[in-house]
């Protein structure tokens, strides 16, 4: 009887084992954050891109993203590679998707108009993947159709909003880094 328990035992530890091994070997690849990220609106430029970090919003909120505006129906693709984690509706973001993607970061899609076809949770993206359309779902209701881009880095203590606009513009202020050659592809196309 002794065996048998001691038998269990073992096999639920190396369960466990490769459980979490399993659970390493599915993240690493996000673990390292890109050092410039694909433009996630087709045609914008980086130089078009202005930081609003943490502007007053109604009711003691701060803006934690960028607004990048551009007519409705301009294609959203994904800023970086990785895992689409939610596709669904906010009462503020509206028509949203969220990419679990490099740098253990959650890249947050805010306000499409539509969803790219076929696109689900769980679908692996490469960076410049379409994502969906720009729109003003949500709050953006009465303001110009943009899509506003959330940076979420989680963390062993949470989850902490950063500024996607120095990413978004090639490279962390005061240091240069290579230009992604998605961004660079996409701020090409016309
Ligand atoms: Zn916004």
């Amino acid at each position: 009887m002794r065996r048998v328990w001691l038998s269990a035992l073992v096999a639920v530890g190396c369960l466990g084992f490769a459980w979490a091994l399993g659970r390493v070997a599915w993240a690493l690849p996000y673990w390292e954050a890109p050092k410039a990220l694909a433009m996630p609106v087709e045609g914008l430029l980086p130089a078009q891109v202005h930081s609003q970090w943490h502007a007053v919003r109604p009711g003691g909120r701060r803006h934690e993203g960028v607004d990048l505006f551009a007519p409705k129906g301009t294609a959203v693709v994904s800023a970086t590679r990785g895992v689409v984690w939610r596709k669904g509706w906010d009462s503020l973001g509206g028509r949203v998707v969220t990419v679990l993607g490099e740098g253990h970061t959650l890249y947050y899609y805010a306000h499409l108009d539509s969803w790219a076809d076929g696109l689900d949770e769980g679908d692996a993206v490469r960076a410049g993947a379409a994502l969906g359309t720009v729109g003003n779902t949500g709050n953006a209701r009465t303001t110009p159709p943009h899509l506003h881009f959330g940076m979420y880095r989680v963390g062993l203590l949470g989850v902490t909003a950063v500024d996607p606009a120095p990413a978004l513009r090639g490279g962390v202020a005061g240091e240069v880094t290579r230009s992604s050659p998605d961004a660079v592809a996409l701020s090409q196309r016309k």
